[in-house]
């Protein structure tokens, strides 16, 4: 895999271009990619080009490598669902010849721990115990009906009984949910129908606060406390390893999500070996093999205003060159924003856009639809140890999962080389990352140490990303209590926390009451009277997914840019709203 893909951190003041992408993360590099790959001339020739404040491609997805290993760590994003057609087809038939597949191995649930309220055991318990007829008490005081169950399958229980509780559900979709037994339920229902399904979904429970309520106008947090009492709802945000799955938003949008994601054991996960990051270097390098092809690197758009009708192009956008601190300017007729919430709040000062006075009401619903989204705060710890202590315990792969600060570890592998083995520490969102900021504000950084395969020098390259000295002491402490063993220090480490701008958070979430589907196609132009669209993860019904930006983008390149649906893509898959 090629990820030497040319970047352009310069600056070509009065450049003029067609259509100026902000953003080389997945949905900006896609829309480049896909634009110059159709054909139209208007998309030739160097008129279309990407611009991006960061030094490298990728934006939210970012794979490295620990000195001593020959092992792929990722900092973002790190595997894809076979069920997501865009990703799936672009890494397994378009650009199969530059990387390889790989699983993502989900590890064996006999070996793996789970740490809650100070118990520890294994991930299999419940369903040891289901087999023998009995039921695995964990030390949260669950309802009777739900004792018994893993976080998996109360999601599904609860998931299943507000569907089934409504008449029109039934009616409409009978036989798409299946209760197995008492602990197992089977979800057929397609993403189209989930569409039909959210915005029509009614919660039915006469004496419920929320009876007769429209399941998309309830936070999921309000529903989950509803059904399985609050302390039910602090089982499942806890055992289910991601806060950021239980805070309040819209419980409509909830539920496709969670049974599509972590609770449908048919789910085949995989992964890219070269790193999951190779996606967006492959977009960038078919883009860069057209004619002019340009990627702007360290050049952070500040403003963009609208040009007299006179003007050869729409819009003026004004970038700082980060290196030069230099003002440049860019004409264009279109402008792409590829980038999240917190991106499009940082351009919103002096911006005619986001303040439109000739159309104030267009500019107000614009301002509400921004927000009609949550950032989830989310930060990564890669540990390299000179040994796998984890197979003391059998574990191989797969995570570990607590209500300890650390929250998950996800046992990544071992160089057989020399034995050097990585994990993913600490993987947390949400108020976890407030534990960790604390720390992460200390001047002290954690100090590499030599090993029998990797000298100083080369581990002191990485000093600037290095966790925090206090955060790696707290996190080793943490992983002792969760395994209950004696574990010894890394010898590197590697911190990454997406909270911080332009990002703002790892993935995003709709808030509930929002007309969701209205949204998406909203944000991809807000403003009828400009060529000026937004696209990604962020407004997308596939939220905290590559396949999300894919699918956003696809469907504005489609709707605004009179592009045809790909050849390589599944004629029948559906991009959603
Ligand atoms: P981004 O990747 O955020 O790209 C936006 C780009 O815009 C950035 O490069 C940024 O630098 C640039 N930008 C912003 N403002 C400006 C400006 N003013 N000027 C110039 N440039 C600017 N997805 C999966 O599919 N599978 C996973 O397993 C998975 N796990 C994840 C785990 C974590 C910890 C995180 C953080 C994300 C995860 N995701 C996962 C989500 C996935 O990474 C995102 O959905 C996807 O990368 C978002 O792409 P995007 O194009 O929408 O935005």
């Amino acid at each position: 895999m090629n990820k030497n893909t040319p970047l352009n951190p310069g600056m070509s003041d009065a450049l003029e271009l067609e259509v100026a992408i902000i953003g080389a993360g997945t949905s900006g590099l896609y829309s480049a990619y896909r634009l110059t790959g159709s054909g139209k001339s208007v998309y030739q020739n160097g008129r279309v080009q990407v611009f991006d404040m960061l030094n490298r491609l990728g934006g939210r997805l970012e794979s490295v490598k620990l000195p001593g290993m020959d092992l792929v760590g990722e900092l973002g994003g790190m595997r894809y669902m076979t069920s997501q057609k865009i990703i799936t087809a672009l890494i397994q038939d378009v650009f199969e010849d530059q990387m390889h597949v790989a699983d993502f191995p989900m590890g064996d649930p006999s070996k793996l721990f789970m740490y809650l309220r100070k118990q520890r055991f294994l991930q299999n318990q419940w369903n040891v115990e289901q087999e023998k007829g009995k039921k695995w008490e964990t030390r949260y005081h669950l309802n009777d009906d739900d004792l018994g169950c893993s976080a998996d399958q109360l999601f599904n229980k609860v998931i299943y009984t507000v569907l089934v509780n409504d008449p029109w559900f039934v009616k409409n979709f009978d036989g798409k949910v299946i209760k197995k037994d008492a602990y197992n339920y089977e979800f057929l229902l397609t993403s189209r129908d989930w569409n039909e399904v959210k915005p029509n979904l009614t919660y039915n429970f006469p004496g419920s606060p929320y009876h007769n309520c429209r399941v998309n106008d309830i936070g999921f947090w309000n529903l989950l406390k509803d059904q399985v009492s609050e302390e039910g709802y602090t089982f499942l945000s806890t055992a289910g390893g991601y806060y950021s799955n239980t805070i309040n938003w819209n419980a409509a949008e909830a539920f496709p999500y969670m049974v599509g994601d972590f609770s449908n054991a048919e789910v085949q996960f995989k992964t890219i070996a070269e790193g999951f990051d190779s996606i967006a270097y492959a977009l960038a390098n078919a883009y860069m093999a057209t004619p002019k092809a340009c990627i702007w690197s360290e050049n952070k758009l500040l403003r963009f205003s609208k040009l007299t009708q006179a003007a050869t192009h729409k819009y003026e956008l004004i970038f700082l060159n980060l290196r030069s601190g230099t003002e440049w300017k860019v004409y264009a007729n279109s402008i792409i924003l590829a980038m999240p919430r917190r991106s499009l709040e940082l351009l919103r000062h002096n911006n005619f856009f986001f303040n439109a006075k000739r159309n104030v009401q267009r500019a107000a619903a614009l301002d509400l639809n921004i927000r009609s989204i949550v950032a989830a705060p989310a930060y990564k710890i890669l540990m390299g140890f000179e040994r796998a202590w984890w197979t003391q315990f059998g574990i191989d792969s797969g995570h570990s999962i607590t209500d300890l600060p650390m929250r998950q570890c996800y046992y990544f592998g071992t160089d057989p080389k020399n034995g050097h083995s990585m994990l993913l520490g600490s993987y947390g969102d949400m108020v976890s990352q407030t534990f960790w900021k604390v720390l992460s504000d200390h001047p002290d950084y954690f100090q590499v140490k030599a090993t029998r395969s990797v000298a100083l020098g080369d581990l002191r390259a990485l000093s600037p990303v290095q966790a925090k000295r206090l955060m790696v002491n707290e996190i080793m402490d943490e992983l002792r209590e969760l395994h209950g063993a004696d574990i010894d220090f890394p010898y590197v480490t590697w911190y990454r926390d997406w909270t911080e701008d332009p990002f703002g958070g790892g993935y995003h979430a709709w808030k509930a009451g929002y007309d969701v589907g209205a949204t998406m196609r909203f944000m991809r132009r807000p403003l009828p009277t400009e060529r000026i669209h937004i696209c990604g993860e962020a407004y997308s019904d596939q939220q905290g997914w590559v396949e999300g930006a894919f699918c956003e983008a696809e469907k504005m390149l489609q709707e605004y840019f009179t592009l045809t649906r790909p050849l390589w893509l599944d004629k029948d898959y559906y991009l959603g709203w």
